[in-house]
């Protein structure tokens, strides 16, 4: 989403003047948007703004000029005003629910007076209904947030506090959105949101459309070949979108739902208000209705009281739902979550050994996987060269990455077949057809 949050910042900036540079060296503006995921998001955050001050002081001293240091995103919201205590030299602290204010913003940075400028504020009026800046320049797949925030308070998770509350967007801003991307030569869209299919909205028959139906809609726009969607919550996994991937055949067979903990009292602890048995419930049906789709997920490991036993349950769990691919990190804490304060927190050493054996057992289901492709023929959309000479990388219908070599004319954005014939742990490759 943050990176769909900085294809917009651009898009706002760009009439104003502004071209994406590189590198920050003889930039005008550096906008840092960042992340509150991942562990010691805060601390890499003010030790990055060390490195742009020096970098904006270089330039100050070589040209004379002042760079406009801007932070935005999760941590940006969560620190407010802090940012500019330990970061004085930073200008501008935007959130992520407020960044169609940029442009404003920058107008109003003095060059030589330090004016202390935040707008972290969850606005009245929507954020979409305000970002209707023209889409300037995406690549053959594109990213297109439809949902933000979360009601549901995962008591690890920040998001609650620094995206807000559950908004999804209104089906005509979505639709209008895909169309520039469209125009702008996308052919593959991932439909985002945090709760990607808790999506709701009043449709064109004046009833409340969920994400099957939005999906319905969007195949209908021609020059649209793929569609996928992420992250999905398993309380939100409703019959119509499991049929819409039996029914469109532009929408992906790939399913990224997150599990968590394979315990149902760890996911009690964790507040994910479903237990296991649903989450095997969801998967047998919707693999009953579309048997090639690819699982992927993401799990938690050594989350607090977290037991042997518990542990255990959740590489039971991965050895029976036999996952495509799947993320999984260790349990670290994120201040201002209810599970930060838990007395019982897992012995850092604990955790690794557990991850070990949870990354050994999916990197092998992984790679099982990406076997069965061998031999077969799949779609694939060109998304760029490779590292090697003459080399392409594309994405297969269940979300693999596919390597292959073309001497000729450029094939970025083309949707070609590829007769697979090697498969790696990440991976596969073949020749065209
Ligand atoms: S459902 Fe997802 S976004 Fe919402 S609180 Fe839980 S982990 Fe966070």
């Amino acid at each position: 989403m943050n990176f769909y949050d900085s294809e917009k910042m651009v898009d706002l900036l760009k009439p104003l003047g502004y071209e994406l540079h590189n590198d920050g060296d003889d930039a005008d503006i550096i906008v840092l948007n960042t992340c509150h995921i991942r562990e010691k998001a805060v601390e890499k955050t003010y030790s990055e703004l060390g490195r742009i001050r020096d970098q904006a002081n270089l330039r100050k001293e070589k040209t004379g000029k002042k760079t406009i240091i801007a932070v935005a995103g999760c941590v940006a919201q969560a620190e407010g005003d802090q940012i500019m205590k330990r970061s004085p030299w930073v200008d501008i602290v935007v959130g992520p629910q407020s960044y169609q204010n940029l442009p404003e913003l920058i107008s109003k940075v003095d060059p030589i007076e330090k004016n202390k400028l935040i707008s972290i504020d969850f606005p009245v009026i929507p954020k979409f209904d305000q970002l209707k800046s023209k889409i300037t320049q995406r690549g053959p797949s594109a990213f297109l947030t439809i949902q933000e925030g979360c009601d549901k308070f995962c008591s690890f998770c920040v998001v609650p506090y620094t995206r807000g509350s559950e908004y999804s967007r209104s089906i005509y801003s979505i639709i209008d959105e895909a169309k520039k991307l469209i125009d702008a030569g996308v052919k593959e869209i991932t439909l985002l949101g945090q709760n990607v299919n808790a999506w709701s909205s009043k449709g064109k028959d004046g009833k409340v459309w969920r994400l099957g139906s939005l999906i319905k809609e969007l195949a209908k726009i021609n020059e649209l070949q793929f569609i996928r969607y992420t992250t999905s919550h398993p309380l939100d996994m409703d019959l119509e979108l499991i049929e819409a991937h039996r029914d469109i055949e532009k929408l992906m067979p790939y399913l990224h739902l997150p599990l968590q903990s394979g315990s149902d009292n760890i996911l009690k602890l964790m507040n994910r208000k479903h237990k296991v048995d649903d989450y095997l419930k969801i998967i047998e049906k919707v693999r009953n209705y579309i048997p090639n789709i690819a699982i992927s997920g993401d799990f938690i490991i050594g989350f607090p009281g977290e037991t042997d036993k518990d542990h255990d349950a959740t590489i039971k769990i991965i050895k029976e739902v036999k996952f495509s691919q799947a993320y999984s990190f260790k349990y670290s804490v994120r201040p201002g979550t209810p599970a930060a304060v838990f007395f019982n927190q897992v012995d850092e050493q604990i955790k690794s050994s557990r991850l070990q054996e949870v990354q050994n057992i999916l990197r092998e289901q992984q790679f099982e996987f990406n076997k069965k492709s061998i031999n077969s023929v799949i779609k694939v959309l060109i998304l760029k060269n490779g590292k090697k000479v003459n080399q392409y990388l594309g994405r297969s219908p269940q979300n693999q990455s596919v390597y292959f070599n073309h001497e000729k004319e450029n094939l970025i954005g083309s949707i070609i077949n590829v007769k697979v014939s090697e498969a790696f742990q990440n991976s596969i490759s073949g020749s065209i057809v």
